[in-house]
């Protein structure tokens, strides 16, 4: 069910064709001339109307052509992906074809051009398995065009060469949803059991995700080399040895939906920094300055021997005796920190592959939902 269709060399697209009446008289001429040419095969064309009441062109008699017959909602998400461009300084392209400079072939359901640069969006309202999506990306890339992918099942592979995300399609409204993964998200257990909207951070309306993608605000792990607030967590625990109560750090937070909006925050820990980072012991020394911590009635942060653990490490200590406060709370009170303070941090770059933990929440596509609003 093509948007686009042909009269001669000319491209003839539905929604160019603005009124009803229009419509009308362009079946009227047809059905008299019948010039019209399918785009897959020249076969003699129709005008249609599908049932979600997309204008569109079909075969004038089922017959040889071996194309795939497309569903009412994979044509509706196509028009809505044209109506989108149309609104940026890109050209819309549907059902465009081409070739790799190998010669294979590649057709994209709507192409966005701007100068030289292509980009395909896909939409995948039939199933479609990581090995072949993989193939066609490749294709794309031989012949110069990035792929974006749009894709009605739940399982697919979250990665930068390979843009994807699902489209949710709304009955009522007759209009579609783009959802990124959570850092949560695994393709094996997407769609199964009820805890699926753990899955999914974002959503947007898909207008406003393709307007947006097209105007720089698809961005992947956009939280390397952000400057953002890390909020500080304490709480008070008494001292085993002193036996007063000291305030201790019991947990650590990138706070990147506070400079990146809809981005989730990332949780970490002085342990998770001082064990996999480079110096992490100074980093984290640096980072929470045993004046700083004072202000807050939090004890030095600093490497200590543990009798119980056999080795030093970077701890707590009581405000008052400066005994270690073992790991152990980290667990003990992990609901009952308070954000106590926050400073200011820069999420270095290189330091993002190496803290384990936290690689899913920042190897992820975000939109920018910021200015997204208008
Ligand atoms: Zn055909
Ligand atoms: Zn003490």
């Amino acid at each position: 069910m093509p948007l686009k269709c042909l009269r001669g060399d000319d491209d003839i697209y539905s929604f160019n064709i603005e009124s009803d009446e229009a419509w009308e008289s362009l079946r009227k001429l047809n059905s008299k001339s019948k010039d019209l040419r399918m785009p897959c095969c020249g076969s003699a064309v129709v005008l249609r109307t599908s049932k979600l009441g997309t204008k569109h062109f079909a075969h004038a008699r089922i017959g040889a052509c071996t194309t795939a017959p497309e569903t009412a909602e994979h044509l509706l998400a196509k028009l809505a992906v044209v109506e989108a461009i149309q609104k940026t300084d890109w050209t819309p392209l549907p059902e465009q074809a081409g070739e790799t400079p190998s010669g294979e072939q590649w057709r994209a359901d709507v192409l966005a051009v701007k100068n030289n640069t292509k980009i395909a969006f896909e939409i995948q309202w039939s199933r479609q398995d990581k090995i072949e999506t993989g193939r066609r990306q490749k294709r794309y890339e031989e012949a110069g065009v990035r792929g974006l992918w749009f894709f009605r099942q739940k399982d697919f592979s979250v990665e930068k060469e390979i843009p994807s995300f699902r489209l949710v399609f709304e009955a009522e409204t007759k209009s579609f949803r783009i959802q990124l993964p959570s850092p949560y998200y695994a393709p094996e257990w997407a769609g199964r059991g009820k805890s699926d909207f753990l899955f999914w951070k974002q959503s947007i309306p898909l207008p406003i995700f393709v307007e947006g993608a097209l105007n720089g605000k698809l961005r992947f792990a956009p939280a390397l080399g952000q400057k953002m607030p890390m909020e500080v967590s304490t709480v008070q625990i008494e001292c085993w040895r002193c036996k007063k109560l000291t305030g201790v750090v019991n947990g650590l937070n990138f706070a990147v939906s506070r400079v990146l909006p809809g981005h989730t925050d990332i949780p970490t820990s002085i342990y998770d920094l001082s064990d996999e980072l480079p110096n992490g012991e100074a980093v984290v020394m640096s980072m929470l300055p045993a004046s700083l911590l004072r202000k807050y009635g939090v004890g030095v942060i600093k490497p200590r021997y543990s009798k119980t653990a056999g080795e030093e490490y970077i701890s707590n200590g009581c405000i008052h005796c400066d005994a270690l406060q073992g790991r152990f709370f980290e667990h003990e009170y992990i609901f009952e920190g308070k954000k106590a303070f926050e400073i200011e941090v820069e999420f270095k770059p290189e330091r993002g592959l190496l803290l384990e933990e936290a690689k899913p929440y920042i190897y992820r596509w975000w939109f920018n939902e910021a200015e997204s609003s208008s």
